[in-house]
Protein backbone atom coordinates (compact mmCIF):
# COMPACT_ATOMS: atom_id res chain seq x y z
CA UNK A 1 0.00 0.00 0.00
CA UNK A 2 1.19 3.29 -0.83
CA UNK A 3 1.42 5.95 2.04
CA UNK A 4 -1.98 7.46 0.91
CA UNK A 5 -3.37 3.72 1.16
CA UNK A 6 -4.49 3.38 -2.04
CA UNK A 7 -2.81 0.13 -3.66
CA UNK A 8 -0.11 0.84 -5.65
CA UNK A 9 -0.15 -1.32 -8.58
CA UNK A 10 3.62 -1.36 -9.86
CA UNK A 11 4.29 -2.73 -6.93
CA UNK A 12 0.77 -4.99 -5.88
CA UNK A 13 0.63 -6.49 -9.52
CA UNK A 14 1.74 -7.29 -12.44
CA UNK A 15 1.13 -8.24 -15.85
CA UNK A 16 4.04 -10.20 -17.71
CA UNK A 17 4.68 -13.13 -20.66
CA UNK A 18 6.14 -15.59 -18.64
CA UNK A 19 5.80 -16.16 -14.77
CA UNK A 20 8.14 -18.57 -13.39
CA UNK A 21 7.60 -20.12 -10.42
CA UNK A 22 10.60 -21.16 -8.78
CA UNK A 23 14.41 -20.12 -9.41
CA UNK A 24 16.18 -23.45 -9.02
CA UNK A 25 18.90 -24.37 -11.87
CA UNK A 26 15.58 -24.90 -14.08
CA UNK A 27 14.09 -22.02 -14.00
CA UNK A 28 16.70 -20.03 -14.14
CA UNK A 29 17.84 -21.06 -17.22
CA UNK A 30 14.13 -21.25 -18.68
CA UNK A 31 14.07 -17.63 -17.54
CA UNK A 32 17.23 -16.37 -19.34
CA UNK A 33 16.68 -17.74 -22.34
CA UNK A 34 13.01 -16.59 -22.55
CA UNK A 35 14.43 -13.04 -21.26
CA UNK A 36 16.78 -13.08 -23.69
CA UNK A 37 14.12 -13.46 -26.79
CA UNK A 38 12.51 -10.56 -25.83
CA UNK A 39 9.66 -12.05 -23.36
CA UNK A 40 8.49 -10.16 -20.45
CA UNK A 41 9.53 -12.69 -17.33
CA UNK A 42 8.94 -12.74 -13.77
CA UNK A 43 10.39 -15.16 -11.58
CA UNK A 44 8.69 -15.73 -7.93
CA UNK A 45 10.91 -17.63 -5.28
CA UNK A 46 11.23 -16.89 -1.49
CA UNK A 47 14.28 -18.94 -1.53
CA UNK A 48 12.94 -19.84 2.06
CA UNK A 49 16.64 -21.23 3.98
CA UNK A 50 16.54 -24.78 2.70
CA UNK A 51 18.62 -27.10 3.78
CA UNK A 52 22.15 -27.44 2.34
CA UNK A 53 22.53 -29.37 -1.20
CA UNK A 54 25.97 -30.72 0.47
CA UNK A 55 28.23 -32.50 -2.29
CA UNK A 56 25.90 -32.44 -5.85
CA UNK A 57 28.06 -32.97 -9.01
CA UNK A 58 27.34 -30.86 -12.34
CA UNK A 59 27.98 -33.83 -15.26
CA UNK A 60 30.74 -32.77 -17.06
CA UNK A 61 27.23 -32.73 -19.77
CA UNK A 62 25.56 -30.00 -17.76
CA UNK A 63 29.17 -28.01 -17.92
CA UNK A 64 29.32 -27.71 -21.48
CA UNK A 65 26.16 -27.02 -21.84
CA UNK A 66 26.30 -24.01 -19.59
CA UNK A 67 29.64 -23.12 -21.96
CA UNK A 68 27.49 -23.16 -24.58
CA UNK A 69 24.30 -20.84 -23.68
CA UNK A 70 27.40 -18.71 -22.79
CA UNK A 71 27.33 -19.56 -19.11
CA UNK A 72 31.14 -20.42 -18.49
CA UNK A 73 31.48 -19.15 -15.63
CA UNK A 74 28.97 -20.33 -13.49
CA UNK A 75 30.45 -23.68 -13.81
CA UNK A 76 33.95 -23.02 -13.45
CA UNK A 77 36.47 -24.38 -10.86
CA UNK A 78 37.73 -22.28 -7.89
CA UNK A 79 36.88 -21.97 -4.35
CA UNK A 80 33.40 -22.97 -4.69
CA UNK A 81 33.43 -25.50 -7.38
CA UNK A 82 36.10 -28.74 -7.51
CA UNK A 83 36.73 -30.97 -10.61
CA UNK A 84 35.52 -34.84 -9.92
CA UNK A 85 38.28 -36.90 -11.53
CA UNK A 86 36.14 -39.90 -11.76
CA UNK A 87 34.48 -42.69 -9.47
CA UNK A 88 35.50 -45.41 -7.20
CA UNK A 89 32.33 -47.26 -7.30
CA UNK A 90 32.10 -50.43 -4.58
CA UNK A 91 28.75 -52.14 -6.07
CA UNK A 92 27.78 -56.11 -6.86
CA UNK A 93 31.00 -57.21 -5.10
CA UNK A 94 33.31 -56.31 -2.51
CA UNK A 95 35.66 -54.76 -5.29
CA UNK A 96 36.16 -50.95 -6.17
CA UNK A 97 35.56 -50.36 -10.19
CA UNK A 98 37.30 -47.08 -11.02
CA UNK A 99 36.10 -44.71 -13.69
CA UNK A 100 38.52 -41.79 -14.83
CA UNK A 101 37.43 -38.30 -15.72
CA UNK A 102 39.27 -38.22 -18.83
CA UNK A 103 37.25 -41.17 -20.41
CA UNK A 104 34.24 -38.77 -20.62
CA UNK A 105 33.31 -37.40 -23.58
CA UNK A 106 32.13 -34.54 -22.13
CA UNK A 107 34.79 -34.33 -19.57
CA UNK A 108 35.01 -33.53 -15.80
CA UNK A 109 32.57 -32.62 -13.63
CA UNK A 110 32.10 -30.47 -10.77
CA UNK A 111 31.10 -30.63 -7.41
CA UNK A 112 29.07 -27.64 -6.95
CA UNK A 113 29.04 -25.40 -3.90
CA UNK A 114 24.76 -25.34 -4.66
CA UNK A 115 24.26 -22.37 -3.14
CA UNK A 116 26.49 -20.23 -5.14
CA UNK A 117 25.81 -21.68 -8.26
CA UNK A 118 22.15 -21.39 -8.02
CA UNK A 119 22.92 -17.44 -7.23
CA UNK A 120 25.36 -16.80 -10.00
CA UNK A 121 22.41 -18.55 -12.39
CA UNK A 122 19.93 -15.98 -11.03
CA UNK A 123 22.49 -13.16 -11.44
CA UNK A 124 22.46 -14.36 -15.01
CA UNK A 125 18.78 -14.01 -15.19
CA UNK A 126 18.71 -10.62 -14.01
CA UNK A 127 21.69 -9.66 -16.86
CA UNK A 128 18.97 -10.73 -19.47
CA UNK A 129 16.29 -8.98 -17.99
CA UNK A 130 13.84 -11.11 -16.02
CA UNK A 131 12.21 -9.03 -13.10
CA UNK A 132 12.40 -11.22 -10.14
CA UNK A 133 9.91 -10.81 -6.70
CA UNK A 134 10.54 -12.60 -3.38
CA UNK A 135 7.10 -14.60 -3.02
CA UNK A 136 5.74 -18.33 -3.21
CA UNK A 137 3.21 -19.04 -6.01
CA UNK A 138 0.37 -19.70 -3.91
CA UNK A 139 -2.33 -20.55 -5.70
CA UNK A 140 -3.97 -20.18 -9.75
CA UNK A 141 -7.07 -19.23 -11.88
CA UNK A 142 -7.61 -19.39 -15.40
CA UNK A 143 -9.88 -17.37 -17.68
CA UNK A 144 -9.80 -16.32 -21.35
CA UNK A 145 -7.31 -13.75 -20.95
CA UNK A 146 -4.93 -15.95 -19.07
CA UNK A 147 -3.94 -16.63 -15.85
CA UNK A 148 -4.51 -14.74 -12.47
CA UNK A 149 -1.40 -16.32 -10.05
CA UNK A 150 -1.58 -15.45 -6.33
CA UNK A 151 1.35 -15.48 -4.19
CA UNK A 152 1.74 -15.57 -0.54
CA UNK A 153 2.00 -11.85 0.21
CA UNK A 154 -0.96 -11.25 -1.10
CA UNK A 155 -0.14 -9.42 -4.50
CA UNK A 156 -0.90 -10.93 -8.14
CA UNK A 157 0.15 -11.66 -11.43
CA UNK A 158 -1.11 -11.49 -14.55
CA UNK A 159 0.58 -14.00 -17.60
CA UNK A 160 0.07 -15.85 -20.60
CA UNK A 161 2.08 -18.42 -19.87
CA UNK A 162 3.41 -20.07 -16.38
CA UNK A 163 6.45 -22.39 -15.90
CA UNK A 164 6.57 -24.72 -12.82
CA UNK A 165 9.87 -24.93 -11.68
CA UNK A 166 9.19 -25.46 -7.95
CA UNK A 167 11.34 -28.23 -8.01
CA UNK A 168 9.91 -31.91 -6.69
CA UNK A 169 6.98 -30.27 -4.99
CA UNK A 170 5.52 -29.40 -8.48
CA UNK A 171 3.37 -27.25 -7.00
CA UNK A 172 1.84 -25.39 -10.16
CA UNK A 173 0.85 -29.32 -11.57
CA UNK A 174 -0.24 -30.48 -8.31
CA UNK A 175 -2.26 -27.44 -7.97
CA UNK A 176 -3.70 -27.82 -11.12
CA UNK A 177 -4.63 -31.53 -10.12
CA UNK A 178 -2.07 -33.21 -12.23
CA UNK A 179 -1.04 -36.34 -10.65
CA UNK A 180 2.86 -37.60 -9.43
CA UNK A 181 4.22 -40.74 -9.75
CA UNK A 182 6.56 -42.22 -7.67
CA UNK A 183 8.83 -44.59 -8.90
CA UNK A 184 11.44 -45.29 -6.17
CA UNK A 185 11.51 -44.93 -1.75
CA UNK A 186 14.70 -43.21 -1.12
CA UNK A 187 15.93 -40.56 1.30
CA UNK A 188 19.39 -39.39 1.51
CA UNK A 189 21.08 -38.25 4.57
CA UNK A 190 23.84 -35.81 4.47
CA UNK A 191 26.76 -35.34 6.60
CA UNK A 192 29.68 -33.20 6.55
CA UNK A 193 32.95 -35.34 7.11
CA UNK A 194 36.64 -34.29 7.91
CA UNK A 195 38.92 -37.87 6.96
CA UNK A 196 41.78 -38.36 8.00
CA UNK A 197 43.24 -40.05 4.56
CA UNK A 198 43.08 -39.57 0.77
CA UNK A 199 42.01 -36.50 2.08
CA UNK A 200 42.78 -34.63 -1.80
CA UNK A 201 41.25 -37.79 -3.94
CA UNK A 202 39.23 -35.79 -6.29
CA UNK A 203 37.09 -39.13 -7.21
CA UNK A 204 33.59 -39.60 -6.05
CA UNK A 205 33.21 -42.72 -4.17
CA UNK A 206 30.01 -44.89 -4.24
CA UNK A 207 29.46 -48.19 -2.15
CA UNK A 208 26.53 -50.33 -1.71
CA UNK A 209 25.71 -51.24 1.76
CA UNK A 210 23.07 -54.23 3.06
CA UNK A 211 20.41 -51.45 3.84
CA UNK A 212 21.13 -48.87 1.41
CA UNK A 213 24.24 -46.76 -0.32
CA UNK A 214 26.61 -44.55 0.77
CA UNK A 215 28.06 -41.54 -1.26
CA UNK A 216 31.43 -39.58 -0.39
CA UNK A 217 32.91 -36.66 -2.25
CA UNK A 218 35.13 -33.63 -1.78
CA UNK A 219 33.99 -30.26 -1.40
CA UNK A 220 35.92 -27.30 -2.99
CA UNK A 221 37.04 -26.12 0.61
CA UNK A 222 38.25 -29.94 1.60
CA UNK A 223 35.43 -30.63 3.61
CA UNK A 224 33.64 -33.98 2.46
CA UNK A 225 30.08 -34.62 2.53
CA UNK A 226 28.98 -38.11 2.61
CA UNK A 227 25.43 -39.26 2.08
CA UNK A 228 23.45 -42.44 3.02
CA UNK A 229 20.72 -43.02 0.79
CA UNK A 230 18.57 -45.87 2.47
CA UNK A 231 14.80 -46.52 2.92
CA UNK A 232 12.55 -43.33 4.38
CA UNK A 233 12.54 -45.67 8.20
CA UNK A 234 16.32 -46.51 8.58
CA UNK A 235 16.91 -42.96 7.76
CA UNK A 236 14.56 -41.36 10.09
CA UNK A 237 16.51 -43.95 12.64
CA UNK A 238 20.29 -43.21 11.59
CA UNK A 239 19.82 -39.32 11.50
CA UNK A 240 18.65 -39.64 15.23
CA UNK A 241 21.69 -41.81 16.36
CA UNK A 242 25.00 -41.04 15.95
CA UNK A 243 25.53 -45.20 17.09
CA UNK A 244 23.32 -46.09 14.06
CA UNK A 245 25.30 -43.74 12.01
CA UNK A 246 28.47 -45.43 12.87
CA UNK A 247 27.41 -48.72 12.33
CA UNK A 248 26.30 -47.42 8.53
CA UNK A 249 29.81 -46.56 7.68
CA UNK A 250 31.11 -49.79 9.15
CA UNK A 251 28.70 -51.64 6.81
CA UNK A 252 30.96 -49.80 4.08
CA UNK A 253 34.70 -51.31 4.19
CA UNK A 254 35.70 -49.75 1.35
CA UNK A 255 34.97 -46.33 2.53
CA UNK A 256 35.96 -46.58 5.61
CA UNK A 257 39.22 -47.97 4.48
CA UNK A 258 39.83 -45.38 2.34
CA UNK A 259 38.97 -42.26 4.41
CA UNK A 260 40.25 -43.90 7.79
CA UNK A 261 38.99 -42.37 11.12
CA UNK A 262 36.43 -39.66 10.32
CA UNK A 263 35.28 -36.62 12.29
CA UNK A 264 31.68 -36.13 12.03
CA UNK A 265 30.17 -32.64 11.96
CA UNK A 266 26.69 -32.39 13.59
CA UNK A 267 23.87 -32.59 12.22
CA UNK A 268 22.48 -34.33 9.95
CA UNK A 269 20.17 -33.50 6.52
CA UNK A 270 17.88 -35.63 5.05
CA UNK A 271 16.34 -35.08 1.54
CA UNK A 272 13.58 -37.31 0.03
CA UNK A 273 15.71 -38.91 -2.90
CA UNK A 274 13.11 -40.92 -4.78
CA UNK A 275 12.24 -40.82 -8.40
CA UNK A 276 9.25 -39.19 -8.65
CA UNK A 277 7.78 -37.60 -12.44
CA UNK A 278 4.51 -35.80 -13.15
CA UNK A 279 1.67 -37.59 -15.37
CA UNK A 280 2.07 -34.89 -17.90
CA UNK A 281 4.42 -32.06 -17.93
CA UNK A 282 2.30 -29.36 -19.99
CA UNK A 283 -0.75 -28.48 -20.60
CA UNK A 284 -3.10 -25.28 -22.05
CA UNK A 285 -0.75 -22.89 -20.59
CA UNK A 286 1.72 -24.18 -18.65
CA UNK A 287 4.74 -26.40 -18.40
CA UNK A 288 7.33 -28.15 -15.65
CA UNK A 289 10.96 -27.93 -15.59
CA UNK A 290 13.23 -29.89 -13.77
CA UNK A 291 12.41 -32.14 -11.18
CA UNK A 292 8.84 -30.72 -11.06
CA UNK A 293 8.65 -32.56 -14.54
CA UNK A 294 10.95 -35.69 -13.36
CA UNK A 295 13.29 -36.15 -10.87
CA UNK A 296 15.39 -39.16 -10.18
CA UNK A 297 17.58 -40.92 -8.14
CA UNK A 298 20.67 -39.24 -6.98
CA UNK A 299 22.41 -42.34 -8.25
CA UNK A 300 21.52 -41.60 -11.87
CA UNK A 301 23.61 -38.34 -10.93
CA UNK A 302 21.45 -36.70 -13.80
CA UNK A 303 19.20 -34.66 -12.05
CA UNK A 304 21.13 -30.76 -12.47
CA UNK A 305 21.63 -31.51 -16.12
CA UNK A 306 17.95 -32.50 -16.61
CA UNK A 307 16.70 -29.07 -14.84
CA UNK A 308 19.14 -27.09 -16.97
CA UNK A 309 18.23 -28.98 -20.03
CA UNK A 310 14.19 -28.97 -19.88
CA UNK A 311 14.43 -25.46 -18.65
CA UNK A 312 16.10 -24.71 -21.77
CA UNK A 313 14.09 -26.98 -23.92
CA UNK A 314 10.62 -25.59 -22.45
CA UNK A 315 11.96 -22.20 -23.67
CA UNK A 316 12.78 -23.07 -26.74
CA UNK A 317 9.15 -24.83 -26.61
CA UNK A 318 7.53 -21.86 -25.67
CA UNK A 319 9.46 -19.51 -28.39
CA UNK A 320 8.41 -22.05 -31.38
CA UNK A 321 4.94 -21.76 -30.59
CA UNK A 322 3.21 -24.00 -32.01
CA UNK A 323 1.30 -27.29 -30.71
CA UNK A 324 3.54 -29.93 -31.86
CA UNK A 325 6.71 -27.74 -30.08
CA UNK A 326 4.97 -28.50 -26.71
CA UNK A 327 4.36 -32.05 -27.93
CA UNK A 328 8.27 -32.80 -28.85
CA UNK A 329 9.20 -31.39 -25.44
CA UNK A 330 6.05 -34.20 -23.66
CA UNK A 331 7.94 -36.90 -25.74
CA UNK A 332 11.65 -35.75 -25.60
CA UNK A 333 10.66 -36.25 -21.07
CA UNK A 334 8.94 -39.26 -21.91
CA UNK A 335 12.07 -40.71 -23.67
CA UNK A 336 14.19 -39.79 -20.69
CA UNK A 337 12.14 -40.91 -18.27
CA UNK A 338 12.16 -44.64 -20.01
CA UNK A 339 15.83 -44.55 -20.32
CA UNK A 340 16.49 -43.99 -16.57
CA UNK A 341 13.93 -46.25 -15.47
CA UNK A 342 15.74 -49.01 -17.77
CA UNK A 343 19.32 -47.93 -16.51
CA UNK A 344 18.06 -47.44 -12.92
CA UNK A 345 16.04 -50.84 -12.90
CA UNK A 346 20.01 -52.49 -14.29
CA UNK A 347 21.64 -50.70 -11.41
CA UNK A 348 20.22 -51.83 -9.07
CA UNK A 349 19.65 -55.56 -10.05
CA UNK A 350 23.09 -55.82 -10.07
CA UNK A 351 23.36 -55.73 -6.70
CA UNK A 352 22.64 -59.12 -5.33
CA UNK A 353 24.32 -59.45 -2.14
CA UNK A 354 21.80 -58.51 -0.04
CA UNK A 355 18.61 -59.97 -1.89
CA UNK A 356 16.72 -60.86 1.53
CA UNK A 357 17.56 -57.32 3.02
CA UNK A 358 14.59 -54.79 2.07
CA UNK A 359 15.54 -52.15 1.06
CA UNK A 360 17.50 -54.26 -2.10
CA UNK A 361 13.85 -56.21 -2.44
CA UNK A 362 12.24 -52.49 -2.24
CA UNK A 363 14.71 -51.01 -5.10
CA UNK A 364 14.05 -54.41 -7.08
CA UNK A 365 10.59 -54.47 -6.59
CA UNK A 366 10.26 -50.64 -7.91
CA UNK A 367 12.38 -52.03 -10.92
CA UNK A 368 10.06 -54.18 -12.20
CA UNK A 369 7.24 -52.20 -11.64
CA UNK A 370 8.92 -49.57 -13.92
CA UNK A 371 9.61 -52.06 -16.22
CA UNK A 372 5.77 -53.72 -16.49
CA UNK A 373 3.66 -52.08 -19.06
CA UNK A 374 0.83 -50.20 -17.37
CA UNK A 375 -2.22 -52.06 -17.21
CA UNK A 376 -5.88 -50.77 -17.80
C1 LIG B 1 20.31 -36.32 -2.06
C2 LIG B 1 20.38 -35.74 -3.45
C3 LIG B 1 21.60 -35.69 -4.11
C4 LIG B 1 21.66 -35.19 -5.42
N1 LIG B 1 22.87 -35.18 -6.06
C5 LIG B 1 22.92 -34.75 -7.35
C6 LIG B 1 24.16 -34.78 -8.08
O1 LIG B 1 25.21 -35.14 -7.54
N2 LIG B 1 24.15 -34.37 -9.38
C7 LIG B 1 23.01 -33.95 -9.99
O2 LIG B 1 23.05 -33.60 -11.18
N3 LIG B 1 21.83 -33.88 -9.32
C8 LIG B 1 21.76 -34.28 -8.03
N4 LIG B 1 20.57 -34.22 -7.36
C9 LIG B 1 19.39 -33.67 -8.06
C10 LIG B 1 19.35 -32.12 -8.05
O3 LIG B 1 19.38 -31.65 -6.71
C11 LIG B 1 18.04 -31.65 -8.71
O4 LIG B 1 17.81 -32.39 -9.88
C12 LIG B 1 18.04 -30.15 -9.05
O5 LIG B 1 18.17 -29.36 -7.89
C13 LIG B 1 16.72 -29.78 -9.74
O6 LIG B 1 16.70 -28.39 -10.02
P1 LIG B 1 15.29 -27.64 -10.16
O7 LIG B 1 15.61 -26.26 -10.62
O8 LIG B 1 14.36 -28.45 -10.98
O9 LIG B 1 14.65 -27.63 -8.70
P2 LIG B 1 15.22 -27.03 -7.33
O10 LIG B 1 16.69 -26.86 -7.38
O11 LIG B 1 14.63 -27.89 -6.27
O12 LIG B 1 14.57 -25.56 -7.25
C14 LIG B 1 13.19 -25.38 -7.00
C15 LIG B 1 12.95 -23.94 -6.54
O13 LIG B 1 11.53 -23.73 -6.45
C16 LIG B 1 11.25 -22.90 -5.33
N5 LIG B 1 9.84 -23.08 -4.95
C17 LIG B 1 9.25 -24.14 -4.33
N6 LIG B 1 7.93 -23.90 -4.16
C18 LIG B 1 7.68 -22.66 -4.69
C19 LIG B 1 6.50 -21.87 -4.84
N7 LIG B 1 5.29 -22.29 -4.39
N8 LIG B 1 6.60 -20.65 -5.44
C20 LIG B 1 7.80 -20.21 -5.90
N9 LIG B 1 8.96 -20.92 -5.80
C21 LIG B 1 8.88 -22.14 -5.21
C22 LIG B 1 12.26 -23.37 -4.27
O14 LIG B 1 12.48 -22.35 -3.30
C23 LIG B 1 13.51 -23.63 -5.14
O15 LIG B 1 14.35 -22.49 -5.22
C24 LIG B 1 20.48 -34.71 -6.06
C25 LIG B 1 19.26 -34.77 -5.38
C26 LIG B 1 19.20 -35.28 -4.10
C27 LIG B 1 17.86 -35.35 -3.40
Amino acid sequence: MSKSGKADLRYEAANVDVLIAGAGPAGALAARHLALAGRLVLIVDRLRPASPRLGETLPGAGVRLLVRQGLGSVAEAGAHHTPVGGSLTVWGSPHAMPSDALRDPYGPGLRLDRAQFDAALRSACRAAGCSWWTASLQHLQRDESGWRIGLDDGRYVRTRVVIDATGRAARVARRLGVSQQRTSELVAVYRIAHPTTNTDLSRTVIEATPDGWIYAGRLADGRWAVGYHTLPKTAVQVRQSSDLWAATLSAAPYLRDCLGPIVWAEPGIAREAGGIGLSVPYGDGWLAVGDAALAFDPIAGQGLFNALRTGLAAAEALLAATPSALSAYGAELARVAAIYAGRRAALYQAETRWADRPFWQAQQQAAILAAAPAVG
